[in-house]
């Protein structure tokens, strides 16, 4: 599995936007590549966690899940490993200070995994930015 850079990116600045509250979201792939964020609508955000309500997941394919610990822990907790359990295969979690190192990847069993980050071309970008 691999990451966008321009999606961690924009991971490691809405955690960081989001601090000192958690942020929590779904992560959504392009063949191997996680591309998108999805923000789950409903979710509870507060200082000590974001509680995500996944029955609120629009339809669409996830893999896995994302979310932020300001403290700077990225170790899941015991309710994180639940979650992870749940759904999805590839779950990250963002300590602050937010930068490229300090994000932890974890699959469903709650041990570590390595997530490449690559540099992935945007189509919807492409379009936007066509040269003429
Ligand atoms: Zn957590």
């Amino acid at each position: 599995m691999k990451i966008a850079r321009e999606t961690l990116q924009f991971i490691l600045e809405v955690c960081k936007s989001s601090a000192p509250r958690e942020f929590a979201g779904m992560l959504s792939a392009q063949g191997d590549v996680i591309t998108e964020v999805i923000v789950v609508p409903g979710t509870e955000s507060s200082d000590e966690s974001a509680v995500m309500q996944l029955f609120m997941l629009p339809n669409i394919h996830t893999v896995g899940s994302v979310h932020s610990h300001p403290s700077g822990n990225t170790t899941p907790s015991n309710a994180d490993l639940e979650l992870f359990s749940m759904k999805g295969f590839v779950h990250m979690i963002v300590g602050a200070p937010y930068d490229l190192n300090s994000w932890t990847c974890y699959d469903k069993d709650g041990d570590r995994i390595k997530l490449e980050v690559v540099d992935y071309e945007f189509k919807d970008e492409n379009d936007l930015f066509e040269e003429t």
